[in-house]
């Protein structure tokens, strides 16, 4: 997947992008990251790229021209238009794994990071396809939401996480929270590993594995399961939690 980041601040992508798994996928090409900055574009001889807003009041607003002109250098440096252009916003679509993974999908992905009080509106009417939140707060600028897009989309897609993980069973993956890992040792400070996982018993253990993710799923988060197509097993598991219950009160 080729991946172009329009920023103010293309500094801001060093650690992240050149660590750990990310690093990783970059070197064997699985996903290609173009940092582009957006003051290149500038039509000013002074390089700005932000002005008062019209109508008044704080701060400075990104202006359409460097936006628009960054958004042309990379569909001429790919030879297409871009499939899906993101700006980052508070304002957008709430950021989930059914998102990222609707996006893994992309061979190619614009994405926009806003900064200061915003980019003017023309640029998400005219060229943007996806407004994308990644939570109910404001951050300064579009750059670490966008690190967290990057992040979560990457991991999806085959061959990145490699030997280190597999995505099916995680957490949202089936709209479920992820049950509980231990590994060794057995027993620390007098906190024992559940029998279970140490009886080489496979169907026993993925239906304990099965039953934490309802569990938590149910105490964390319940109105995830609104839309979680529970199978037999499950329905079966929630009603004996619910008689368990039942008999304590
Ligand atoms: N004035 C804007 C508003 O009230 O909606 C907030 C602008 S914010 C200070 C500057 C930039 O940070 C935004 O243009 C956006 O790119 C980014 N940003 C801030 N919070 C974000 C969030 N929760 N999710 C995604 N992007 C965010």
């Amino acid at each position: 997947m080729k991946i172009d980041i329009l920023t103010l601040f293309p500094e801001m992508f060093a650690g992240p992008f050149t660590s750990s798994i990310l690093k990783r996928a970059r070197e064997r090409e699985l996903i290609e990251v173009n940092l582009v900055n957006i003051r290149d574009f500038s039509i000013n001889k002074h390089r700005t790229v932000d002005d008062t807003p019209y109508g008044g009041g704080a701060g400075m607003v990104i202006c359409p021209e460097p936006v628009f002109g960054a958004v042309e250098h990379v569909a001429a440096l790919r030879g297409s238009r871009p499939g899906r252009v993101v700006l980052m916003c508070p304002q957008g679509r709430p950021f989930n794994q059914a998102l990222a993974l609707d996006l893994a999908k992309e061979k190619h992905l614009v994405i926009i990071c806003g900064h200061y009080e915003g980019i003017d509106e023309r640029v998400r009417e005219n060229l943007v396809t996806d407004e994308i939140s990644i939570g109910d707060y404001v951050l300064t600028g579009g750059e670490l939401p966008a690190m967290v897009v990057v992040d979560a989309v990457a991991r999806l897609i085959p061959g990145v996480l490699g030997e280190f993980s597999s995505t099916g069973e995680e957490s949202f993956c089936e709209g479920l929270l992820e049950y509980p890992h231990y590994t060794r040792p057995r027993e620390y400070l007098g906190m024992a590993v559940p029998d279970v996982l140490l009886s080489g018993h496979h169907e026993e253990i993925r239906h304990w594995r099965r039953r934490q993710s309802l569990l938590r799923t149910l105490e964390r988060r319940p109105e995830l399961l609104g839309q979680v197509v529970l199978t037999g097993e499950d329905k079966e598991i929630i009603k004996k939690v619910i008689i368990d219950l039942q008999e304590l009160i």
